[in-house]
């Protein structure tokens, strides 16, 4: 099935239901935005000539119009590469090489200059978009569940993207496990798409459009806080996907605010601490879900509940509010050893996955498709511990892992640590090479004045054993996060070396 035919459905079944929002203001109700993808997808095939399976780009900032270009690829049966707007363009250069895109449409001012010359450009609003839109109307292309909807090229913290080809099967996988594990249906919502589109946030847009609510456009386009508290208060049955550290942004914010309409915050992507997720849980009251996910099996991996964040009278409540949660209901979770052998509950593996969000593999890349998917199942490179009740605690990426003294450490377990001082608003923990023991540990820390490594160092050595405690403190500004909020621990190293370097 074709996944654009719930843009269809809504148009019909609840066409005067408001589609897209930018803030405050309506822009298109259902009918009207299901005539538009229709139209728009005449105009790309017709007027451009492609041809189902043919790659579209979007390099967009989020607007209003990201959902009906969406929804037009795959209703033409065109395959979507959205792309993020930060990235640099030399990286675009290289998506839209890697991905052979055809065409690819750009906001104001994000240039593909250095771009393969076959790629045509169009620019969201102009002139070009226009006469796409007055095209005749397509009729919806017949798609099979294994054919290519997104290539989602992965944030590439480390080495080169790549793109990970997920099929219709995989978005509607995701689109019923966000029903049945993340934020259930409700009749009235809207989300809000403060985190960029060309990632979670517009996958999540998909079960939106499935049950015909609202896509809301922050006017900023981005994740501004004081907008993003503007829009709750806008918008009754608003929910939207955040990282952990736009949560901890909008903790961070001291002005009371009216949350009442909020119906769920969504978070993943990264390591949420627990302190910060027992903050949020304060502040905003039982409306937090967690997803565990990745682009290679999009937000499909494990969830932890709003129901499970509420449950404090479990005696494992503290520690299931710093794991990831259970496995989504589409899929299959286990952690393996390096010879992909089960581990037991308890011990730590390689986290693996199995079942129908887990994409067809990597686009043009078999030699790391095969690495990737071992006798069917996805091995995610994260690693974790699954406990007795099917609850798993992330540890952290392999390549992150310091190893001193032939001993795994695990940065996590540090870093939380060093958040339960009321002074420390975030830390990171990294490996630095060293000669006797291999690494060592380093800790950058975000501090208000006054804290210093020796307290940071007391608070350690009451906590956690002694080879694990942090021999060297660098206290900063602020950690160095990509455009999806992630940490960059591969920063933070060159960062460290240099200064190393610096000093010798
Ligand atoms: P991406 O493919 O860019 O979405 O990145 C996926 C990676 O982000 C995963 O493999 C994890 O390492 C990390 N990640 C995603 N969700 C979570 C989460 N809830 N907690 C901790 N790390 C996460």
């Amino acid at each position: 099935m074709n996944i654009a035919s719930f843009m269809l459905r809504a148009g019909l079944a609840f066409p005067g239901a408001p589609a897209v929002a930018a803030g405050t203001h309506v822009m298109w109700d259902y009918a009207t935005i299901s005539r538009r993808v229709a139209a728009l997808a005449g105009g790309l095939r017709t007027r451009h000539g492609l041809v189902p399976g043919d790659r579209v780009g979007i390099l967009a900032k989020n607007c209003p119009e990201y959902l009906e270009i969406l929804y037009a690829c795959w209703h033409a049966g065109l395959i979507v590469v959205p792309i993020n707007a930060k990235l640099h363009p030399a990286e675009v250069a290289f998506i839209a090489d890697n991905s052979g895109m055809a065409l690819c449409f750009v906001t104001d001012g994000l240039g593909g200059a250095e771009a393969g010359a076959a790629v045509r450009w169009i620019g969201i609003g102009g002139a070009d978009y226009a006469a796409l839109l007055a095209a005749p109307e397509l009729p919806l292309e017949p798609r099979l569940p294994d054919d290519d909807a997104w290539l989602f090229y992965t944030s590439g913290t480390t080495g080169r993207p790549k793109g990970a080809t997920l099929t219709h099967r995989n978005l509607l996988a995701m689109c019923f496990c966000y029903f049945a594990d993340v934020d259930p249906v409700s009749p009235w919502s809207a989300i809000l798409h403060a985190a960029p589109m060309s990632h979670g946030s517009g996958l999540y847009a998909l079960p939106h459009v499935m049950q015909a609510s609202c896509n809301v456009i922050p006017p900023s386009g981005g994740f501004d806080v004081d907008e993003v508290y503007g829009m709750i208060a806008a918008w009754p049955g608003l929910v939207f996907f955040a990282a952990p550290t736009m949560v901890k942004r909008l903790l961070d914010d001291a002005c009371p605010r009216d949350t009442a309409n909020l119906k769920a915050i969504i978070y993943g992507g990264g390591p949420m601490y627990l302190e910060h997720c027992l903050a949020g849980l304060e502040r905003f009251g039982p409306k937090l879900t967690q997803l565990y996910g990745q682009g290679e099996t999009p937000m499909t991996i494990t969830a932890l509940s709003a129901r499970q964040h509420a449950q404090r009278d479990h005696p494992q409540w503290r520690a299931r509010l710093a794991s990831v949660g259970i496995a989504q209901s589409a899929v299959e979770v286990r952690t393996v050893d390096e010879a992909g052998r089960p581990v037991a509950a308890g011990e730590i593996g390689e986290v693996a996955v199995r079942g129908d969000s887990v994409m067809r593999g990597y686009w043009n890349d078999p030699a790391a498709t095969a690495q990737a998917i071992r006798d069917g199942w996805l091995h995610t490179g994260d690693f974790g511990v699954l406990d007795a009740d099917g609850f798993l605690t992330l540890k952290d990426r392999s390549k992150d892992l310091i190893i001193s003294g032939g001993t795994n450490i695990y940065p996590r377990e540090i870093e939380e640590v060093l958040l339960t001082h009321a002074a420390v608003s975030e830390a990171a923990v990294i490996g630095r090479p060293e000669e006797e023991w291999g690494e060592e540990v380093v800790a950058f820390v975000v501090a208000a004045p006054g804290v210093d490594a020796a307290a940071l160092d007391a608070l350690c050595q009451q906590r956690i054993a002694r080879f694990k405690r942090p021999r060297h403190y660098r206290f900063v500004d602020s950690l160095p996060k990509n455009s999806y909020g992630k940490v960059l621990k591969t920063e933070l190293r060159r960062i460290d070396a240099d200064l190393v370097a610096g000093s010798a």
